[in-house]
């Protein structure tokens, strides 16, 4: 038996089935820094390692070994699917005949990373920038799609020392197709420890990735509160609808809402001028989502829309005047049908119909 076992990023990341999988193996293969990472577990087995290009060997290793009747367990570091040693194997054992094969999931680079910035992932690509086998053409190909798509995107093996244009290209597509303020974090591993940095497109600098670092760049949604990166999904947040918005969608329902400037309104402009008042109540509130400029007044636990210019918008009164008529009918809908509603705002911010 092959068990391909994710050992995670680190000895303290290990799943109990990756721990239980090596304790009962017979031989252990591996590159030797992954293998250093697992000692203290395998001072009483053979154990076999091979230098990083040695791929191959290691999985041909493994399958000679489990000929000999010997628990094998192949490591592989992060995740043995995303991009670790399961791609390796199993295109060897086409092969060989009635080989017993297992896969042990470990904790991949992009969640141990995703999970020391915060939230970033929602629907997202996982691309590397090595193009030892992969050609440099395909790889800027992924990236302009998982932009086009608003895809968060993780980036592996981003520089080397001798390996940079791969980088230099995706740099120079990312800050092509995404705001240069988009959120962007850095987790690099070393050897003092795991170092994490929540960055922005524009400041990313070429001196500080390197082999080990795992980019993740959000999507047009992403943003950051307290020093974690958030790509928020679009959940409810509990509220009572205040007795002014009700009004003002009696109103807007009757067809005697105000399009466009309301500039007979005391408070014009609320925000800047030129403004559109058409949804000077904002049928999502509170979305409780930070994308778009709103933010919570913590010492209240009110939701506060007052950094949101992105409802005043032409383009956005637009949007949502195309589709708002056929969610809600009458004003119980703006609470019963808040799902849709909040469908509805991901939409017209995201431009997403294709
Ligand atoms: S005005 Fe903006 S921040 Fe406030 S609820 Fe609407 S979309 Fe959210």
């Amino acid at each position: 038996m092959i068990s391909v076992v994710g050992i995670g990023p680190s000895r303290e990341d290990m799943t109990l089935r990756a721990l239980k999988t090596i304790e009962e193996a017979d031989v252990v293969i591996g590159y030797k820094k992954y293998v250093n990472q697992i000692q203290d577990l395998i001072d009483d087995k053979e154990v076999l390692t091979k230098g990083m290009g040695q791929e191959l060997m290691r999985a041909e290793l493994a399958v000679q070994k489990s000929r000999e009747g010997k628990k094998v367990a192949l490591i592989s570091s992060g995740d043995p699917g995303v991009f670790g040693m399961a791609n390796v194997l199993f295109p060897v054992l086409g092969k060989y005949e009635d080989i017993k094969v297992e896969v042990i999931p470990g904790v991949s680079a992009v969640n141990f990373a995703s999970s020391l910035l915060g939230a970033p992932l929602h629907d997202f690509a996982v691309i590397s920038l090595s193009d030892l086998l992969t050609p440099l053409s395909e790889i800027k190909c992924k990236i302009k799609k998982a932009c086009e798509a608003d895809l968060v995107i993780a980036f592996y093996n981003p520089l080397s020392k001798t390996r940079k244009k791969p980088f230099q290209e995706a740099l120079k597509i990312l800050k092509e197709y995404k705001k240069l303020s988009t959120p962007l974090g850095l987790v690099k591993g070393g050897k003092d420890g795991t170092k994490v940095k929540v960055s922005s497109l524009e400041k990313l600098q070429q001196e500080e990735v390197d082999m080990s670092t795992i980019i993740i760049v959000g999507n047009s949604m992403s943003y950051v509160d307290d020093g974690w990166i958030i790509t928020p999904r679009g959940y409810m947040v509990p509220y009572t609808t205040h007795p002014l918005a009700l009004e003002f969608y009696e109103k807007y329902l009757s067809g005697e809402g105000v399009e466009g400037p309301n500039l007979s309104c005391e408070y014009y402009p609320c925000h800047s001028h030129p403004q559109n008042c058409t949804f000077c109540y904002c049928p999502f509130y509170p979305c409780g989502d930070q994308s778009t400029g709103g933010h919570w007044i913590k010492e209240k636990g009110v939701w506060s829309c007052e950094g949101c210019e992105w409802i005043h918008r032409d383009e956005t009164a637009e949007c949502i005047q195309a589709k708002l008529p056929s969610i809600i009918q009458n004003t119980d809908d703006l609470k019963k049908k808040k799902k849709e509603l909040l469908k509805l705002r991901r939409e017209c911010i995201l431009n997403s119909e294709c």
